[in-house]
């Protein structure tokens, strides 16, 4: 690891410009890690063109706006990638342009890709692994405000605030160096945690209206339909998903959402691992939140059931 580490350091060294990348329908892991990079490097090697890429979410925009860059700036660029364990996964296709390609990422690695890797399913968060890179080599990496606010975001979400079992004492560790830079905790808790009044108003609505097997598999189903009548984009009806979690007898929970090409799945589990269905259904992630891409409402009924076997 130590080796691979130094020579992702070497390559950012040897590029003037740097594009960074990550996963489609980001998270603030995603969006966190990746503009906390941007920081990290433009804060190190201010004459570097170092630039985001990908969609934005309105909501998640506090964390950073992307850049809009034209194609031949990947004429020998090194491209990172963060967060991402799949190449179909990556938001924006342009990846592959660049001359050098570095994969960064906390998921277990199914499907190793690029020119270096690090990969480290032990961290909670690429959040937290590039805070760690960043302590190490100080020179190169320089932590400041804006990346340590970026990679506090990133760890708050990913670790269901503190809360999950991806929690070190390393992540606990790192965390307090985050805090000792002057960015605002209480703000960014609010923003990823208040909602609008429509949310609200559907997670009324998924509570009394979600399905649920004998075996404790909870499922609620977004269509087009429930987000016009809510007004809401599907990002925010998304991040509702944990609304299930708060029923003790809701072992398992998913949710189904209507995407034009796409069903978006999202799967939690209070304690038994679900990435196992998730990857069935040519999917990922980590053994209690995991999710897949499906094109027919079919396959729902064929996820529940696959979600029902696992459950003991
Ligand atoms: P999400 O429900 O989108 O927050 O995703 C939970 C976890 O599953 C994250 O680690 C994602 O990277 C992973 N994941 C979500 N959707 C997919 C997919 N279509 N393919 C592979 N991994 C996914």
């Amino acid at each position: 690891m130590d080796r691979i580490k130094n020579e992702i350091v070497a390559a950012i060294k040897n590029y003037s410009t740097i594009i960074i990348h990550r996963h489609v329908d980001p998270d603030p892991d995603a969006l966190g890690s990746q503009v906390g990079m941007q920081h990290l490097l433009k804060h190190s090697f201010p004459s570097k063109e170092i630039f985001v890429v990908g969609e934005e979410i309105d909501k998640l925009l506090f964390i950073g706006e992307m850049d809009h860059i034209p194609d031949n700036l990947y004429e020998g660029a090194l491209v990172i990638v963060c967060d991402t364990a799949n190449l179909s996964r990556i938001s924006d296709f342009r990846f592959g342009l660049g001359d050098r390609l570095i994969k960064i990422d906390h998921h277990t690695d199914y499907e190793p890709f690029g020119d270096l890797s690090w990969v480290d399913a032990s961290y909670s968060s690429t959040s937290e692994m590039l805070t760690d890179l960043s302590l190490e080599f100080p020179d190169y990496l320089a932590m400041n405000k804006e990346a340590a606010k970026s990679f506090y975001a990133g760890i708050l979400s990913d670790t269901g605030n503190f809360m999950n079992r991806t929690v070190t004492p390393r992540t606990i560790k790192l965390v307090s160096q985050l805090r000792t830079y002057d960015f605002k905790p209480e703000r960014i808790h609010n923003f990823l945690q208040v909602k609008s009044k429509n949310s609200s108003r559907l997670q009324k609505d998924i509570l009394m209206s979600f399905k649920v097997t004998e075996k404790g598999v909870a499922y609620f189903i977004i269509t087009e339909d429930l987000l016009n009548m809510y007004n809401m984009d599907r990002n925010e009806a998304s991040n509702l998903v944990n609304t299930l979690s708060s029923i003790r007898t809701n072992k398992i929970w998913a949710f189904f959402i209507e995407y034009p090409e796409k069903i978006r799945v999202r799967i939690r589990s209070r304690n038994i691992p679900i990435d196992s269905v998730a990857r069935q259904f040519n999917g990922g992630g980590h053994p209690l939140a995991s999710g897949a891409s499906i094109d027919t409402w079919e396959e729902v009924d064929l996820i529940i059931q696959a979600l029902d076997q696992v459950c003991p």
